[in-house]
Formats: structure tokens, sequence, C-alpha cells
């Protein structure tokens, strides 16, 4: 059991609503638990009245929300005796995977789609000793792959069709409640396979005492305390990059592109939970082209040092349009799921400054006219 002073992570801070007994190992680095930041500089210069807070789940251990999920997921694979897992990955799921399988020493098998993953996603998994296969194929076409296979290999899933995954991301949900005391009005977040939208909205839904279509966990009959914490629920909005928009288009998508490389996903594996989501809470779905994502995460850089990676400065990107248009009305509180860290892309971010770098001698005289010259 724990002492009461040290984090030892989102299980055990919820397990009375999480699918574990006080027997079972725990999978943990101390995951969850990530700061809510109220933002100032750009709010003010919209001129909007809106509370808006991003969530920064990039300050998770290995850098993404991914890890909420896997530490429930890896959890109950080594419970049921698996000795591997496998996942498909645009880069963090395989990186968290990664990361819990050496913690739970198991091994860890990751898909991931030759030369579209970010450098630092590729380096977690590697270092943390990960089975690396690249496929020449995108996600979709590796996420197939890996239904396949685990029907035919004694591996355990880790992707978000593993309903344990969406029970673990469910905690950012309780974390935010806890923290605003209630609901926030509006939660938007990026969306690629649907199910960190979902498992939001698993998490309001079992705050609020209520029950979802989404959750294929408890289907209703949910074993886990479900008693409410607050009243109300959010208006839940997922916004997809334009180039891999398939809840805009409709239908399946099947050449999906953007420089958001984590929702480069055009076959959305919890297409079905996403709509019950939209529809039950009255939310919508939209989509942010990628200049407009990259306008976003430069200025959660530049105006509130908060640095994103691509993919999860879509919430905000498209959240700020919604607020300059009226449809997220003033006097609303908002939350933006900041989904994965700046750091996990260093190309993109560096190709996204046009200054030059200065390099001068090592002077005095020379350190002093660069400075003075860019007072
Ligand atoms: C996985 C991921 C997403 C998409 O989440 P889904 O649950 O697939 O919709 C968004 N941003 C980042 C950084 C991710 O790693």
């Amino acid at each position: 059991m724990s002492d009461n002073k040290r984090y030892t992570g989102l299980i055990d801070r919820y397990r009375n609503r999480l699918p574990v007994t006080d027997a079972t190992r725990l999978i943990s680095l101390g995951e969850g638990n990530t700061p809510l930041v109220k933002l100032e500089n750009i709010p003010a210069e919209l001129g909007k009245a809106v509370d808006l807070y991003i969530k920064y789940e990039g300050l998770n251990p290995t850098g993404s929300f991914k890890d909420r999920g896997m530490t429930m997921a890896v959890t109950q694979a080594v419970a049921e005796g698996s000795k591997a897992i496998i996942c498909a990955s645009t880069g963090n799921t395989s990186a968290a995977a990664a990361a819990y399988a050496a913690r739970a020493g198991i091994t860890a098998f990751v898909l991931i789609p030759e030369g579209k993953i970010a450098l630092g996603k590729l380096a977690q998994a590697m270092i943390h000793g990960a089975v690396v296969i690249q496929i020449r194929g995108n996600f979709d076409a590796g996420m197939a792959l890996v239904k396949e296979v685990a029907d035919h290999a004694p591996v355990t899933i880790v992707n978000s069709i593993n309903p344990y995954r969406l029970q673990g991301q469910k905690t950012a949900a309780f974390e935010i409640v806890d923290e605003l005391g209630k609901a926030p009005d509006f939660h938007c977040l990026p969306v690629g396979n649907a199910g960190n939208i979902t498992a939001h909205w698993i998490g309001y839904s079992e705050y609020a005492g209520q029950s979802t279509a989404a959750c294929a966990f408890c289907e209703g009959s949910c074993k886990f305390e479900h008693a409410a914490v607050t009243a109300g629920r959010p208006t839940m909005v997922g916004y997809q990059a334009a180039g891999s928009a398939p809840f805009m288009r409709g239908e399946m998508v099947d050449n999906p592109e953007t420089i958001a490389t984590a929702i480069r996903i055009g076959h959305p594996q919890s297409w079905d939970r996403a709509w019950s989501v939209q529809k039950e809470s009255g939310g919508w779905f939209d989509e942010c082209t990628d200049e407009e994502i990259l306008a976003a995460q430069k200025l959660l850089t530049s105006r509130e040092g908060i640095f994103c990676e691509p993919a999860s400065a879509t919430s905000v990107a498209g959240a700020l349009r919604d607020i300059r248009s009226g449809k997220i009305p003033e006097g609303s509180s908002v939350v933006c799921t900041l989904t994965g860290h700046g750091l996990k892309d260093p190309d993109t971010a560096i190709s996204q400054c046009d200054d030059e770098l200065l390099t001068v001698d090592a002077e005095l005289s020379a350190v002093k006219d660069a400075i003075l010259s860019n007072m």
C-alpha cells in the first residue's frame, strides 16, 4: 500500500474507480497529476472573457497522455500473466509501451510508420528496449496488422481498443473536476483514434453519476464506484488536422496527411464511441489546417511559455477559432488538452523558427553588440 505523502500514480489515487484490487501489482511511473495551467496572455490578446486552461499532459513520465492508459493496460496485462505487449503507434503509444514494459519486465513490440514518427518518440522506444518494427505503411495499416498478429501470438494489444487504456485515461477528467471544483463548460481535444475524447467523456460521466454509451468497459452496469461528485458534464469538442479528418468527412480517410504526425490517422478505432460522445455532450468536431496548428503551437510557446507538440496544439488552434467566433461564448470555462510535450518533435520546432542563430566571437564586445542590437 502507498504511504500517504508520496504521489504514487493515477491508479493508486483513483483506485476505487479503476479495475484493480489491493493485491494488484501496479505498474506505475508516477503518471497523472499534471498541471492545469490558466492561460493569461492569449485570452487578453483575444479580448474575450473566457477562463481558458490547458491540461499539460506533456508532463507525464514519457511526455504524453498515453502514460495514463498505459499504466492501466500494462498493470492488467501483467495481472493476466502476459509476457509481451504489442501496439501500432504514431510514436507516443510506442514510447509509453516501451517504458511501462521495461518497468514491468516484459517485452514490448511496436509497429511504427517508417519515416513518419517524431525523433524524440523513436529515441524513447529504442532506448527503453522495445522491439521496434518499422512498416512501409501508415498507422492504420500498422493497426490492422497488430489486430491480426495478436490473434495468432501470445501478446496483449495495448492500443486504445484495449478498454483498460480508456479506463486509465478517464482519470484526466477526474483531475480537472477535482481541481476546478466542477466540470468545465467546454473540453477541447485533438482527435486521432478518438480514444482520448472518449475516455474524457467516460470520466466526466462517471463523476456526474451518469452512464454513457461510450463506455465499453462497464456497459451501464459498472462495478466501480459511480457516486456523483459534481452535477454537470462539459460540451466535448474534437479537432482534427484537415488532411486527416474522417470525422469531418463522415467516413474513413485512406491517405491521411498532416505535420501533426500524432493524429495522422484516417481510420479512427473509436469511431462509434466518439460519435456517441458528440451526441451525448452536444459537442462538435472541426478541423484545423497545418498552418493553424503550427501558429497555435508558436503562440503557446512565445506568449505563455508552454511547449507542446504540433498535434496537441490542434486543441488550442480550434478553441481559439471557436472562442473568436462566439461558438464558445464569453463567460465560458474551457479546458484544452495538450496531449504531448514539444520536445518530442524538435525537428518541427526548429523548422518553425525563422530567426538565424547569432554566432559571434567569444569576446565581451561581440556579445555586448549582439545584446544591444537585439534589445
Ligand atoms: C495519441 C495522441 C493524440 C490522439 O489521441 P487519440 O486518442 O488517438 O484521439 C493526440 N496527440 C498526441 C500527442 C498523441 O500522442
